[in-house]
Formats: structure tokens, C-alpha cells, sequence
């Protein structure tokens, strides 16, 4: 394969700026310009080995001074040869050095080229690639601890075992479907939906870990509604309050859109054009209707404020039908005041209702743990089980699908043969997921999204 070539460190000014080399020229060309105070050429340095010289243009001139560091295949990142030479972090000189390495042979990397190399030689599937994206995205401590695990293997490790399970029962099936009339054991329905069962039920947990994953890297795409004065904007605030509010305007929308994002605990909730809603006015038709509806429809959250010192109006009917059937936070607010009677009733609409004064109380401690309870965060163990991957989700999803598929054939009692089709495409989309048999369409998708130098 080609040597390959790029600034792997940011496109700004920095103490430190890194030109990596990968392939199987790279130690020559890093050689080709350098020159070490100890008079040794790279070629000459064994791998993991680092060097301090000039870095010298094809006139002779020197560029810049600094350290290189040599890996030999398949120590290294990649798998390959690797070069990494470090310069002083100038956006200019940086420039140079890339230009004088392109100059002696090397091609510029495209984005993710250094670790879809490191998946194409075995360093790592294709999970743990893109846990490499994530750890250098996160943007918060979950979010990080997430990709690391990720990045060290442990998809892999879960969806392996699931995959070894289903290729036992898989072969175990052929040989009895193909080979009838030899000394196979029959294989046992019942053993064989027992396993089929707890793969099941693996492959549920780990998408409701996806799922779960999201809220916390990602955000909860949130809606809230209630009638006007119910105390929407004394909850906004008590919320944001507790942790910084960040607001992000999106031009080139005829009113620019806002997004609110409000952290509770590890969720992050991220609530789009509240202040939309909040002006939405007293027509029930406006609030109730027109507006939230969509927005409703579009949520992975919706937080439902009723004042609990009133009785329940039509707008509140109208909103409690909205909500049935999405995940609703139901809030009963204004609890410092005398109620109403109205808290029982959205109780019995909304069993995990929270009574609350938006006002007085500790919102964000108060909200927290119903939170987590209607988005299965509480007691996830983010070193292990936080996924939030699109791509790996419909993965498990579709294998989860055949799985089922498979349970349902063998419930109607149909040939071996047939589950055995089943069983395979489970097989099929979880090698997918961990890239083993994942197409080129699938690679390139993973690392487009990559940046350069990584
Ligand atoms: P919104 O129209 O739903 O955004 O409601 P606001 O947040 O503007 O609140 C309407 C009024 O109710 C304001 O005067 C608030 O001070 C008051 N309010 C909000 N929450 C509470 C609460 O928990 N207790 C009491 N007593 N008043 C509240």
C-alpha cells in the first residue's frame, strides 16, 4: 500500500505540530528529510525510537527543528511503517514539512485513512474505530468514558459472544440438515430456542444501551408544553440554572431556531425552540394542537407541565391525550401552593408524575431520578455499557429482528433449513457491526466522517 501523509495535529497554531507518515515507505521519506544531531539516519533507528534533528527542505535549508519517532510493522497505529515528526506547531511551517514529505513520495491521507488502515490490518474492528472518532469528539466525561470503552473492545467482546453462539447452533444445524443420514446428534429444539432466547435477550440489552448511550452523549431531543402560566419558563430556568444553559442559533431559517441544552445529572436534554412554545399564546388549538403536535411526534422526550394549584382545564385534557403513548415526564407544578385536585388526576394519567414547585424546590434533584427512570439511564455503568452508535444500533436491530424470525420458524415448526437461513443473517449483521464482513460501502461510510491525520 501507498505511504500516506498528514498534519495530525489541529489546523491552528499550537506549541507542537505532527506530520504522521504510514506505509511502507514512510521511514525512508521521513529519513530523506531529516537530519539527526547524531549524525544517524532514521532508516538506521529500530522501531519506537525517536530522534531530535533538522528537518531539511530539497535546497538543503533547514525548516525546522524537533523530535521524529520511528515504529516498525505492525508496531505501530497502522500496522505499517510509521513516521511521526514532530515540529514546532505553525500553521506555516507545518505546511512545509507536509509539502516536502508529499514532494519525496508520499500521498496525502484522506480522512481516517490512519485507522482504517489500523482496521484493515487487525489492529481493531470496526467498532473501536469508531470509538476512536468518538474519544476525540466527547464532549463530556460520560461521553469519553463511553468511547474509550468502546474503543477497547468491549462491543466487540459482547457482540463475539454472541456471534460464537449463533455460529455453534448454525453449524450444528447444517451438518443435521445436510448430512441425515450420518451419526449427527438431532439438534434439540428446545436447546437450541433456549440459546436463540438468550441471544435475544442480549441483543435487547445492548440496544437498549444504544439507546440509553444517546441520551447521555448526545441528548434527548426534548419538547415542553403546558398551558400558558403553568411555570414552563420557572422550570426552564430552574434547570438551566443548575448547569449552564447553552443556547445555538441557526441562521437561514426565517426566525432562527434555539436550542436549549440543559444537563440532568448525565442526561442532557436538548430543547428545541422553547421559546416558540412558550409565546405559543392561550389558543388551545396553538399550544395544544398545531405547534406541539409535530413537535411531539418529533421528540424522544416530552415534559408535560400542569399547575397543580388549579383544576384541570380543557387545554390540560387536551394535552394529557397528546402525550399518550410518547415518553412524558409529567410535572405537576406549583406544589407550594394549596392543591387542587388536579394532582391525582395526572397521576392517573401519568404514574410517575412528579409533584414540584419550579419555584421553592430543588428541581433539577427532584426531576433526576424520574428522568432516568423513563430513559433507563439510572444505574448504568458508563465504563461498560454506554453505546451510541446509529450505525451499530440498526446492526443489532436487524439481527435482533432475525432472531426472531428464527424463534417464530421454529415455534411454527418449520424445517431446519429455514431457521438455518434466519440464524445466518443475525450472523450477517452483527459481522457487519464488528466489520469482519462488513462491505466497502460500509468501511467508507465509517470513515468518512472522519477527520484527516487521524
Ligand atoms: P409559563 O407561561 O408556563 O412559562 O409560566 P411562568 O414560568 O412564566 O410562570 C407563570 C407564573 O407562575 C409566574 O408568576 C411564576 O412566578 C409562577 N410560578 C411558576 N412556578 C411556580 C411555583 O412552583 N409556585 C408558585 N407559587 N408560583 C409559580
Amino acid at each position: 500500500m501507498s505511504t500516506i501523509a498528514a498534519i495530525s495535529t489541529p489546523n491552528a497554531a499550537g506549541g507542537i505540530g505532527m506530520i504522521r507518515l504510514s506505509g511502507e515507505s514512510a521511514v525512508e521519506i521521513a529519513s530523506a528529510c531529516f537530519q539527526s544531531v547524531s549524525g544517524k539516519p532514521l532508516t538506521a533507528l529500530s522501531g519506537y525510537s525517536a530522534a531530535y534533528g533538522a528537518y531539511t527542505d530539497a535546497d538543503g535549508s533547514v525548516i525546522d527543528d524537533g523530535v521524529a519517532i520511528i515504529y516498525r510493522a505492525p508496531k505501530s497505529y497502522t500496522g505499517e511503517n510509521v513516521a511521526e515528526l514532530c515540529c514546532h506547531g505553525g500553521l506555516f511551517v507545518t505546511q512545509k514539512l507536509l509539502r516536502r514529505v508529499l514532494s519525496l513520495g508520499a500521498a496525502p491521507a484522506g480522512p481516517g485513512e490512519f485507522t482504517r488502515r489500523a482496521f484493515l490490518n487487525g489492529k481493531m474492528d470496526l467498532s473501536q474505530a469508531e470509538g476512536v472518532m468518538k474519544v476525540i469528539s466527547a464532549q463530556g466525561e460520560a461521553a469519553l468514558k463511553a468511547a474509550e470503552s468502546t474503543l477497547a473492545g468491549s462491543v466487540s467482546k459482547k457482540i463475539g459472544r454472541v456471534c460464537e453462539s449463533l455460529l455453534s447452533a448454525a453449524a450444528a444445524l447444517a451438518a443435521w440438515a445436510d448430512y441425515p443420514d450420518e451419526d449427527i446428534p438431532a439438534v434439540e429444539r428446545g436447546a437450541l430456542q433456549e440459546s436463540l432466547k438468550e441471544n435475544e435477550a442480549a441483543l435487547t440489552s445492548l440496544i437498549r444501551n444504544y439507546d440509553a448511550g444517546k441520551c447521555v452523549t448526545e441528548g434527548v431531543p426534548t419538547v415542553l408544553c403546558g398551558k400558558p402560566n403553568v411555570g414552563k419558563s420557572t422550570l426552564m430556568n430552574a434547570l438551566s440554572g443548575y448547569e449552564k444553559s447553552i443556547v445555538t442559533a441557526i441562521p437561514g431559517t426565517t426566525r432562527d431556531v434555539v436550542e436549549e441544552t440543559v444537563r440532568v445529572g448525565d442526561v442532557v436534554l436538548r430543547l428545541a425552540d422553547t421559546a416558540g412554545l412558550r409565546e405559543a399564546g392561550d389558543d388551545v388549538e396553538r399550544i395544544g394542537v398545531r405547534i406541539a403536535k409535530e413537535r411531539l411526534d418529533a421528540a424522544g422526550l416530552v415534559i408535560a407541565v400542569f399547575d397543580g394549584s388549579a383544576p384541570l382545564s380543557p387545554e390540560d385534557e387536551a394535552l394529557i391525550a397528546l402525550c399518550e403513548n410518547k415518553r412524558t415526564l409529567a410535572v405537576i407544578n406549583k406544589a407550594d401552593l394549596p392543591g387542587a385536585g388536579t394532582a391525582e388526576k395526572i397521576k392517573a394519567a401519568f404514574p410517575g408524575a412528579v409533584a414540584l414547585s419550579a419555584k421553592t424546590d430543588d428541581v433539577p434533584a427532584l426531576l433526576r431520578p424520574a428522568l432516568e427512570a423513563l430513559l433507563g439511564t439510572a444505574g448504568l455503568d458508563f465504563t461498560q455499557e454506554i453505546r451510541a452508535n446509529e450505525r451499530q444500533r440498526s446492526c443489532c436491530e436487524t439481527a435482533l429482528e432475525c432472531l426472531r424470525d428464527a424463534l417464530a420458524a421454529l415455534d411454527a415448526g418449520v424445517t431446519v433449513d429455514a431457521v438455518n437461513v434466519d440464524i445466518d443473517c443475525a450472523l450477517q449483521a452483527l459481522l457487519t457491526l464488528t466489520g469482519k464482513r462488513a462491505s466497502e460501502e460500509v468501511v467508507k461510510e465509517v470513515f468518512r466522517s472522519f477527520c484527516v491525520g487521524k
